[in-house]
């Protein structure tokens, strides 16, 4: 089955086919990041450390399909649970959908490249290191409060 053009404009996230549903991700790998949720305020902190299974220079999972089983703390986006990740980030293709909103010039179901994600920044490349090569206990060392800010 081939995917329509412009398939998310009349669509829910519910309503898009399972091909349909992993064309959206723009693959900025940013879901792959570790993240550390404030024991006291519940706010969740991104930081600057990537799942061992990213692939670092084309940042997507090196295991999609196995990823559950490679790494049970993964989390599958879902229609039903999107809404409830406050730490996707605004740019997130599920998200935009979800809210109505149209995906950017840099998504490359609109620019028609799928390395214009990184072109423009968004991606993680060249941002993040992996956790294999960081202390895990000092990870509230790698807070960072925007990627793109980072030295
Ligand atoms: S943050 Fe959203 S768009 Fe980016 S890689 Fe994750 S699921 Fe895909
Ligand atoms: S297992 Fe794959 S999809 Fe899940 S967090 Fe790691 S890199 Fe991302």
């Amino acid at each position: 089955m081939t995917i329509k053009k412009e398939f998310w404009k009349n669509k829910t996230l519910s309503e898009l086919s399972p091909k349909e549903w992993e064309a959206l991700c723009d693959g900025c790998g940013i879901c792959c990041l570790y993240k550390i949720e404030d024991q006291d305020s519940g706010e969740i902190h991104l930081t600057n450390v990537a799942c061992r299974f990213l692939d670092e220079v084309s940042c997507v999972c090196k295991l999609y399909e196995d990823r559950k089983s490679a790494m049970p703390t993964c989390v599958k986006l879902t229609p039903d649970n999107v809404a409830g990740l406050d730490w996707l980030p605004d740019t997130c293709a599920y998200r935009l959908v979800l809210n109505g909103k149209p995906l950017p010039n840099w998504h490359y179901l609109i620019s028609g490249d799928p390395n214009s994600v990184h072109h423009a920044g968004i991606s993680v490349l060249g941002k993040v290191v992996d956790e294999s090569f960081i202390n895990m206990n000092k990870l509230e060392d790698h807070v960072v409060e925007d990627l793109n800010e980072q030295e």
